[in-house]
C-alpha cells in the first residue's frame, strides 16, 4: 500500500476501527487504523498518511496521551473511552434527585485525570434559590468553579461557555440531568455542520458512533457519545483514591501515618477535620465509599 507524507492529526470520531481525524488545515478526513493492535479513541493526537489512490488516510501512530477516560466494561475490564481530556463537566439538578455520591465520583476522576473540574447545577428555572444551597456550597467552599445554569432560561450558559473555551471537555453525570440539552444550547446552529459530516463521511445511518469530538462556536470542543456521559473512572489502586479528594488529601498530609487511609487509624487529621465539621461528612462518607468499591474492583483485577 503506497502512502504520502506521515501528518499530525487529531481524531475527532471513532467509528470501530474507521476514524474521523482533523488535519493541521482544521480539514476533517476520514481514516482506517493501520494493524490490529493500535486503537485510537477521539481527543488522541495520531499521525497519518494519506493512502494513494484512495480518499481515506492511514493513522499509523499514536502519540502520547496527557491522560485517558476509562471506565471499567461489561466484563470488568478497563474500556478507554476519550483522550487528552483537559475538563470534566459533572452535571446536576433538581431532578433527577441528585445523587451527591455521583458527582463527587466524577470530580474524583476529574482530580485523578488531572483534568479542571467544574459543577454545573442545571433547571435553576425549576427551583429557588434557596434550594440545595448547602449543597452546592459545599463544593464552592472546596474550591470548584459550580456554575447555575438552565437551558429553559439561559441563566449561566454564557458563563459555560467562556469556561469551555480552549478546553477539551466532557459532561457527566445521571441521565435526564441535561447533558445533551446543555451541549446542543452550547453548539448552537453548529451542530448542523456535525451531522452534516457524518453523512458526508459515508458512514451511513446504521454505524454507530463510538463518540465524537464537537467544536463549539466560542472555542474549546466537548467528546461526547452515550458511553462517555455514562463513564465511571476505573481506579486502579485504592491509594489513588484519596487524590481525588482534594480537601481529605490535604488535611492528610497532618495524619500521623504517612499511608493513613482516613478510616480507623489513630492520629488521623481527617476524621480530625470531619468531627470539628472543617471536611464535610457527606464528603468523607464518599470518599470511604469509592475507596470500598475500588478495594473491591482491584482485588478482582489482581
Ligand atoms: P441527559 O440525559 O443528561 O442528556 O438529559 P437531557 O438533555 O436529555 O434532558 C433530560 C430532560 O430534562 C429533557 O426533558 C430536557 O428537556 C429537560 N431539561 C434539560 N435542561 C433543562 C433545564 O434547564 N430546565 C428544565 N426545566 N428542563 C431541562
Ligand atoms: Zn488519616
Amino acid at each position: 500500500m503506497q502512502t504520502g507524507e506521515q501528518q499530525p492529526a487529531l481524531v475527532v470520531t471513532t467509528f470501530g476501527r474507521r476514524v474521523e481525524i482533523e488535519l493541521t488545515s482544521g480539514d476533517r478526513v476520514m481514516a482506517r487504523v493501520k494493524g490490529k493492535r493500535l486503537k485510537v479513541v477521539c481527543g488522541d493526537r495520531v499521525s497519518a498518511t494519506p493512502i494513494a489512490g484512495e480518499q481515506d488516510y492511514l493513522v499509523e501512530d499514536l502519540l502520547p496521551r496527557e491522560n485517558v477516560l476509562s471506565r471499567p466494561d461489561s466484563r470488568g475490564r478497563v474500556e478507554v473511552l476519550a483522550a487528552n481530556v483537559t475538563m470534566i463537566v459533572t452535571v446536576a439538578a433538581p431532578a433527577p434527585r441528585p445523587d451527591w455520591f455521583v458527582v463527587d465520583r466524577y470530580l474524583a476522576a476529574a482530580e485523578l485525570a488531572s483534568a479542571r473540574a467544574v459543577l454545573v447545577w442545571n433547571k435553576t428555572d425549576t427551583e429557588s434559590r434557596a434550594d440545595h444551597a448547602d449543597e452546592l456550597q459545599t463544593f464552592v467552599d472546596i474550591g470548584y468553579t459550580v456554575i447555575r445554569t438552565s437551558t429553559v432560561s439561559g441563566e449561566g450558559i454564557a458563563e459555560l461557555s467562556s469556561v469551555l473555551s480552549g478546553q477539551t471537555a466532557i459532561f457527566a453525570g445521571q441521565s435526564g440531568v441535561g447533558k445533551s440539552s446543555l451541549i446542543n444550547r452550547l453548539l448552537g446552529d453548529s451542530n448542523l455542520r456535525t451531522a452534516e459530516i457524518s453523512t458526508k463521511s459515508g458512514e451511513g445511518r446504521h454505524t454507530t458512533v463510538n463518540s465524537a469530538m464537537l467544536s463549539l462556536p466560542t472555542g474549546g470542543a466537548v467528546i461526547d457519545s452515550p458511553g462517555v456521559r455514562d463513564f465511571a473512572p476505573a481506579i486502579e489502586a485504592p491509594e489513588q483514591t484519596v487524590a481525588g479528594f482534594r480537601e481529605i488529601e490535604a488535611a492528610g498530609q497532618h495524619c500521623r501515618y504517612a499511608n493513613c487511609r482516613h478510616l480507623r487509624e489513630p492520629g488521623c487529621a481527617v476524621k480530625e477535620a470531619v468531627e470539628s465539621g472543617r471536611i464535610a461528612a457527606r464528603r468523607y462518607e464518599s470518599y470511604k465509599r469509592l475507596l470500598r468499591l475500588t478495594e473491591q474492583f482491584s482485588s478482582r483485577h489482581s
